[in-house]
């Protein structure tokens, strides 16, 4: 059995601990607009700051439902199945990774570090040890950059 990248770690980890029964991810809003106000919400906060996030992040209007969501730089696009918070987050956290100036990683342990982060503030403590423990059991490394930890120390 060949063993998972750090890739695929973390979307198992993040399905373990996000996804319902069904397997999909809960809708939290039904339009961009809403979308568009959380992201403002999230880019806004201190938490935000203070990991480094510094940009104005816009929503991309995406219709077709068979997309994949992406983050990059300031934009995030979110198809109507990927209405949902820790989806969202999960593509702010590219382009927060990013200001970080980590340009090529992209689901490193940098990125589960700063996505850990996220997932404390908006979800609180006990989400993010649950997915601390769903990640350390599939190997799932969130270890930062020395320049993330330098600039939270
Ligand atoms: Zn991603």
């Amino acid at each position: 059995m060949a063993r998972d990248s750090q890739k695929t770690k973390f979307y198992k980890t993040e399905r373990a601990i996000f996804t319902g029964l069904n397997g999909k991810y809960p809708i939290h809003f039904t339009t961009d607009r809403q979308v568009q106000a959380y992201v403002n919400k999230v880019t806004k906060s201190l938490e935000w700051k203070r990991l480094g996030g510094r940009q104005f992040v816009q929503v991309v209007h995406i219709r077709r439902d068979n997309q994949w969501a992406r983050g990059w730089g300031n934009k995030v696009e979110i198809p109507p199945w990927a209405r949902s918070k820790s989806v969202i987050l999960h593509e702010l956290c590219h382009g927060l990774t990013y200001d970080n100036g980590l340009l090529t990683e992209h689901h490193s342990p940098s990125f589960a570090f700063l996505f850990r982060k996220l997932i404390a503030w908006e979800f609180g403590d006990e989400t993010r040890r649950q997915f601390d423990l769903a990640g350390e059991a599939l190997g799932l490394k969130w270890n930062p950059d020395s320049r993330i930890l330098k600039r939270l120390a």
